[in-house]
């Protein structure tokens, strides 16, 4: 059967069916639609203020390529200026592939470029080195839940190094949906309250944050890219089949078979709920070590990097969580006024970072891609 008339144009040939709507439509303007849908994401939520400068968090990955180009071409229209930020983990044979796509990025879209690196930001830990402190005698599992942290602070330091007034990162409809799943099933009604909204207003000092394609799906994030023809890097992380992030995918694709709306479903409820004042997480102080939003003594990336300093690296994580704060409550002050001597003053220092909201734990989006 040939292929129908384009729906909008009524010229061309459609190329494919719109995932959600059903809609038959032409490369052209199925990329024209897609541009003004992102277009409208940002104007009603009144996401990037004329003349904001945005941090484009970039990883050479399908969501952040396709996240750049777009407002690259809306740019002149939301009267933006756009410069991309990439983190370097420190992941041997993954994330030096995926910075020289980035890097080709730059230049031939001609954005500036600014990469930050782990191993200068926290005292020398990259992921490999983190994998290796955490996996004891088998594999590490806990990988994405530092990397997910520790990569929320470095887009930020990148951000501000550049003088961005704003970070934009290219988390999709299908990745908010799995990170809404994946705190239902750790019950985590904190990051339910916290996770809801196309981006946080930038509390306590940090920069606004947001996701323009929140509301674009993965399908057609895809289709986008290939009609635009754009080369992204496409390799998963060697650390990601030991992802949690990847049962939420797993169930969510079984859900979406059942139900066709339920990945926008979810990332709807996220938007909507609202907890009863018994359930809602006390307002947030800041990180004695950093100055960084925290609603413990320490923020979380402090407290990651506390216990891969003192060789114990799940002290910060789950349950070893309570453990530090009692022995921080039992030490007093922090280390910094304690001098030499105490257990963290002999450890690696951790340098002072300027304040970061730290909120999604487990990466913020794909295993394999960017979770800023
Ligand atoms: Fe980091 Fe993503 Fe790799 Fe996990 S899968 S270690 S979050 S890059």
């Amino acid at each position: 059967m040939p292929a129908p008339t384009c729906a909008s144009c009524q010229a061309a040939r459609a190329a494919l069916r719109r995932p959600r709507s059903g809609q038959a439509l032409c490369g052209a303007c199925f990329c024209a639609a897609f541009e003004a849908e992102v277009l409208h994401t940002v104007q009603r939520g009144r996401l990037l203020p004329p003349g904001a400068v945005v941090a484009v968090g970039a990883s050479g990955g399908k969501d952040s390529t396709v996240l750049a180009h777009v407002l690259r071409a809306l740019a002149p229209r939301l009267d933006i200026t756009l410069h991309l930020v990439a983190v370097d983990e420190g992941i041997s044979g993954y994330r030096d592939a995926a910075l020289a796509a980035v890097r080709s990025q730059a230049a031939s879209w001609e954005l500036p470029l600014t990469i930050v690196a782990y191993a200068d930001l926290f005292g020398g830990w990259t992921m490999d080195a983190v994998a290796r402190s955490t996996a004891g005698s088998g594999r590490s599992r806990s990988c994405c839940t530092f990397c997910g942290v520790l990569r929320r602070r470095a887009l930020e330091e990148g951000a501000r190094r550049v003088g961005a007034t704003h970070i934009v990162t290219g988390h999709n409809a299908d990745d908010m949906a799995e990170t809404v799943l994946m705190n239902f099933l750790r019950g985590d009604a904190g990051r339910l309250a916290r996770g809801g909204g196309l981006g946080s207003a930038g509390e306590g000092g940090a920069l606004p944050r947001c996701r323009p394609l929140q509301l674009a799906s993965q399908k057609e994030v895809v289709l986008y890219a290939h009609f635009r023809r754009l080369r992204y890097f496409s390799r998963e992380c060697s650390f990601a089949p030991e992802a949690f992030r990847g049962h939420a995918r797993q169930l969510l694709k079984l859900l979406e078979a059942a139900r066709p709306s339920a990945v926008l479903d979810l990332v709807h409820s996220a938007e909507r709920l609202a907890l009863v004042p018994a359930a809602r997480p006390p307002r947030p102080g800041t990180c004695s070590r950093c100055g960084a939003l925290a609603s413990r003594a320490l923020c979380q990336a402090c407290a990651l990097l506390d216990g891969l300093n003192r060789g114990r690296p799940r002290l910060a994580i789950g349950k070893g969580r309570r453990g530090l704060d009692e022995e921080l409550e039992d030490a007093g002050p922090g280390p910094e006024s304690r001098g030499s001597g105490s257990a963290a003053a002999e450890s690696k220092a951790i340098p002072a970072a300027p304040p970061v909201p730290l909120g999604t734990g487990e990466g913020g989006g794909r295993a394999g891609a960017w979770e800023l």
